[in-house]
């Protein structure tokens, strides 16, 4: 878009030409003072959605009244309560019918998923994540190559941008793919990372691990309910997303899974089993014998904790409502309107960490300030602004497109503004 005077009245002009910054209303946004806090932390907790506490409390009564029997008889049976939610996880990413389940949290699944997945063989033993990966990541892959005998020292590779970069080059995560070639076992990046907001493009990372021959997965964590995803049509093998971030399912919120329908009738795959993976028709027989639903579902351990659901129910309306295309192209214009307002802010203050290209990022700008980010993240929080402080020196503004306005990135801008020198440069 051509960028207009980043002035209050033009963010206010473009709140009101945007149909969906009526969203907003569907959300509870915490307050500062006399007026709305500007929230810009919808990448680490989402804001609650109001009709959370309905959901909950229709939950809450069907057991009152219903007890057990609410398995079957509530008025959402619990028995059949996650089937609800695959259709809306389902066009979230970009997947058929019976590719996603939503079920424990992140970290759980990205290990049941490589138990199925990460089975090296061979020569072909390696892992490839990115270099500073969230740390929850990290111990996940060097825990499960350790469970395999392996030493991550070898048998991790990481990628790190070049010397005096930033960020990964596109070029150069398809040429390590290339090179590792059929060393590399599995490839797990995530669709955005965490700390620079960097976005990949799955497509070509997919096509390029599988062409080496390996598994290619992704954590979706920032992703999910912020870029548009084809993970079918990509032919990625699986992914794994939480749904507390952009998805704002609530503190400790149920995680997705995608597992590619060409995996989904893969029972001679190791994995994990639990009752509520086991065929449907006979699971509350309980034979011996394990036979697993196909599809994602087969993945599922436990009977899913109905509450949580509850509020991901309603809190994937809202895309559903929005419709993810909608959504990115708003996201596009309310990052894009962020960034021209730091632009406006003076040199040598703070750098962007996040990529300029808008195909290479999603709802978020990492800005590292040289002399250290804790003084001007306190300086924000007075002021009413809470982003989200990576210490020592980066802070992440993440303008969720479901909620955050492009007045909220007007107030942000103009209130790191006005700290002062000494605060931004750390002197
Ligand atoms: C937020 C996040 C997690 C969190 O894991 P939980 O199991 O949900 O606590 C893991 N990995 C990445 C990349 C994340 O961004």
């Amino acid at each position: 878009m051509s960028l207009p005077p980043f002035t209050l009245e033009h963010a206010r002009r473009l709140d009101h030409e945007d149909p969906l910054s009526r969203m907003r209303q569907q959300f509870l946004v915490p307050r500062h003072g006399d007026g709305d806090l500007v929230y810009l932390c919808g990448n680490s907790l989402g804001l609650q959605p109001r009709a959370v506490r309905d959901a909950l409390e229709e939950v809450l009564a069907d057991w009152e009244t219903l007890a057990v029997e609410g398995h079957f008889a509530a008025r959402r049976s619990w028995m059949a309560y996650h089937e609800l939610l695959a259709p809306s996880g389902e066009r979230l990413v970009g997947a058929l019918p019976g590719e996603v389940v939503f079920m424990n949290s992140l970290s759980v699944n990205l290990h049941l998923m490589m138990v199925s997945f990460f089975r090296p063989q061979g020569r072909r033993t390696r892992i490839l994540v990115e270099g500073g990966a969230f740390p929850s990541d990290q111990y996940a892959v060097d825990s499960q190559l350790r469970f395999h005998g392996l030493d991550p020292a070898q048998h991790k590779v990481e990628l790190r941008p070049r010397p005096g970069e930033d960020t990964l080059r596109p070029e150069d995560i398809l040429a390590t793919i290339a090179a590792q070639g059929n060393r590399l076992a599995l490839v797990l990046l995530g669709g955005v990372n965490y700390y620079t907001g960097q976005a990949f493009d799955m497509r070509a990372i997919t096509e390029a691990g599988h062409a080496a021959g390996a598994i290619v997965a992704f954590d979706l964590a920032h992703a999910a309910g912020n870029l548009e995803l084809a993970l079918h049509e990509w032919g990625v093998d699986w992914a794994a997303w939480c749904g507390y971030k952009y998805l704002n399912s609530g503190p400790g919120g149920l995680a997705g899974v995608f597992v590619h329908e060409r995996h989904g009738r893969a029972f001679d795959l190791p994995r994990f089993a639990g009752w509520w993976g086991h065929d449907k028709a006979t699971r509350f027989v309980m034979p011996d014998r394990f036979e697993p639903m196909a599809g994602a579902e087969g993945w599922q351990l436990s009977n899913p904790p109905i509450l949580p659901l509850a509020a991901l129910r309603v809190s994937l309306e809202s895309f559903d409502e929005a419709g993810m295309p909608a959504l990115r192209a708003r996201s596009r214009r309310l990052t894009a309107w962020l960034e021209h307002g730091l632009d406006g802010l003076p040199a040598g203050r703070f750098r962007q960490l996040t990529p300029r290209d808008p195909e290479q990022r999603g709802a978020q700008l990492s800005l590292f300030f040289p002399g250290g980010a804790d003084t001007v993240m306190e300086g924000l929080q007075r002021a009413g602004v809470l982003a989200d402080l990576r210490r020592p020196s980066v802070i992440r503004f993440s303008p969720a497109p479901l909620y955050n306005s492009f007045e909220d990135c007007w107030h942000a801008v103009q209130r790191l503004g006005s700290l002062p020198a000494s605060v931004t440069t750390g002197g």
